[in-house]
């Protein structure tokens, strides 16, 4: 089945806007720079101000709705987006959420398990549990643990691992994102022949690869995906990206393997850790904030804003080049985040 073929359910508003970032790209570039222009995740949805989770599981909330499921279970950091529109998503169906909060982050603000994301996941009523354990882009025993504990007490647990990124449903989301794209092109008169996406837990740009080869091969123009690491594993990442593309790819009957030239992950601003900035981090979210007035959050959209004006400050990308920037939310775990910014 092709993307456009498989069931959605929609939780967005409807195709995510675009726009151009004129003043950043003339700051940054000047008139050697590229073009860019922002594809806007952060504000595609009513559900608790959305974000890419938001997107991809427009394609598993229709397995989620068969499976008779009562009680959604799923994983992230005290910060984590995902776990946020998984609380939503929940709500907004009628389900519980049992959410496994861990310390990914070794970042100390004294509220960091306590305002942002994790507030708002408390908000819309979900059980919300803190663990101890580090950052890990793989399963974990705490999550099983939470999907045996809702099956103890009596619940039909549904699984949504990380980023929803290794659900087999978890990469369509950004295939039809490529379409979207298309569509938008078409309508603006305009050709991005360059994305640039943050990466950590991989179904985002996995799915992006896709959508875009089943486009290539139905005739249409060929650009590049590059993603930004964020998640300071590459290695663990570009294993994860090439995996889930080509279950999305085998998902949407694009019919080949992804090649390994399709998959494209820079590293260099992934900072010291996930979930910590730095220097080009803050730099990146102070210049894209004076500049456009557009926010970026430390953890993700900071580290690929700052791959983005790197690249272009090399002068691997010029005004040779048109560019999408994929902005996909993450800003509310910047309460967590004051002491960064107090001058
Ligand atoms: N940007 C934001 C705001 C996120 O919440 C995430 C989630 O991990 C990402 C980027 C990375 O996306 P993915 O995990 O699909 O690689």
């Amino acid at each position: 089945m092709a993307t456009a073929d498989l069931p959605r359910y929609p939780l967005t508003f409807g195709p995510s806007p675009i726009h151009e970032l004129p003043r950043l790209a003339a700051h940054v570039g000047g008139e050697n720079g590229p073009r860019i222009f922002a594809k806007r995740e952060d504000v595609n949805s009513g559900l608790a101000f959305g974000g890419n989770k938001t997107r991809k599981l427009e394609y598993i909330v229709p397995d989620i709705l068969e499976s008779g499921a009562d009680t959604l279970v799923s994983i992230g950091g005290y910060q984590s987006n995902h776990t946020r529109q998984i609380a939503a998503v929940a709500a907004h169906l009628g389900l519980k959420a049992r959410l496994v909060q861990e310390r990914w982050v070794d970042w100390n603000d004294p509220v960091n398990d306590k305002v942002g994301n994790i507030e708002l996941s408390r908000i819309m009523g979900a059980d919300v549990r803190l663990d101890s354990a580090g950052f890990d882009i793989g399963i974990r025993d705490s999550w099983k643990q939470a999907l045996e504990d809702v099956e103890a007490s009596g619940g039909k647990p549904y699984p949504i691992p990380a980023g929803a990124s290794e659900h087999p449903l978890g990469g369509v989301g950004f295939a039809n994102w490529a379409h979207e794209v298309v569509a938008q092109e078409e309508e603006m008169g305009v050709f991005f022949d360059t994305v640039i996406v943050c990466v950590v837990t991989g179904s985002t740009q996995a799915g992006m690869i896709a959508g875009f080869a089943e486009i290539e091969d139905a005739g249409g123009r060929t650009r590049r995906v590059i993603g930004i690491d964020a998640s300071a594993t590459l290695e663990k990442t570009v294993d994860q990206v090439t995996r889930i593309a080509n279950t999305t790819a085998d998902k949407i009957g694009l019919g080949r393997e992804i090649r390994p030239d399709e998959v494209v992950i820079r590293s260099g601003w992934e900072g010291p850790a996930y979930g910590i900035p730095d220097e080009s981090t803050v730099e990146a979210i102070r210049t894209t904030g004076e500049q456009e007035g557009v926010i970026l959050d430390p953890v993700y959209e900071g580290k690929s804003m700052a791959g983005l004006l790197g690249l272009i400050r090399s002068g691997e990308l010029t005004s040779e080049n048109t560019v999408l920037y994929a902005h996909l939310g993450g800003q509310l775990a910047l309460n967590a985040y004051s002491a960064i910014f107090e001058d």
